[in-house]
């Protein structure tokens, strides 16, 4: 393959199957898979099906539409999961504690009422 690609991220492997995942809703677009390791009752992740933007500022500059279509997701997810109410997260840069270079969205639901401060 050409010397410039990149191994495919996690979530294009579990994506493609060829590593195991819960994948809850998709679009030719946009996936649904559940976090496996959940920050709350119903934390799924929302991600385009392109690996080419690396966080949210990129994905918005180049492909708002893709954007909005992640969010239309998200709250499909929180309406089959959850009360259609959710949290919507996009971690930017390790710092900020991201740690898989694929954009992809939070989303958090049933969230217990002492951890919703702030
Ligand atoms: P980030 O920290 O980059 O914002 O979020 C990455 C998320 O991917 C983390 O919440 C982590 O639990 C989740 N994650 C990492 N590896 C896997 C995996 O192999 N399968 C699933 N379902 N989630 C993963």
């Amino acid at each position: 393959r050409l010397g410039t690609m990149t191994e495919p991220s996690i979530f294009t492997r579990i994506l493609n199957g060829e590593i195991p995942g819960e994948i809850l809703a998709r679009t030719d677009r946009v996936f649904a898979i559940r976090d496996i390791n959940p920050q709350a009752p119903v934390h799924v992740l929302v991600i385009p099906v392109t690996e080419q933007y690396r966080d949210v500022t990129e994905l918005a500059a180049g492909d708002p539409g893709l954007l909005a279509e992640m969010v239309a997701m998200a709250k499909q997810i929180a309406t089959e999961h959850a009360d259609g109410e959710y949290r919507l997260i996009f971690n930017n840069g390790a710092r900020a504690g991201q740690s898989v270079f694929h954009v992809h969205a939070h989303v958090l639901a049933n969230i217990e009422e002492s951890r919703l401060v702030g």
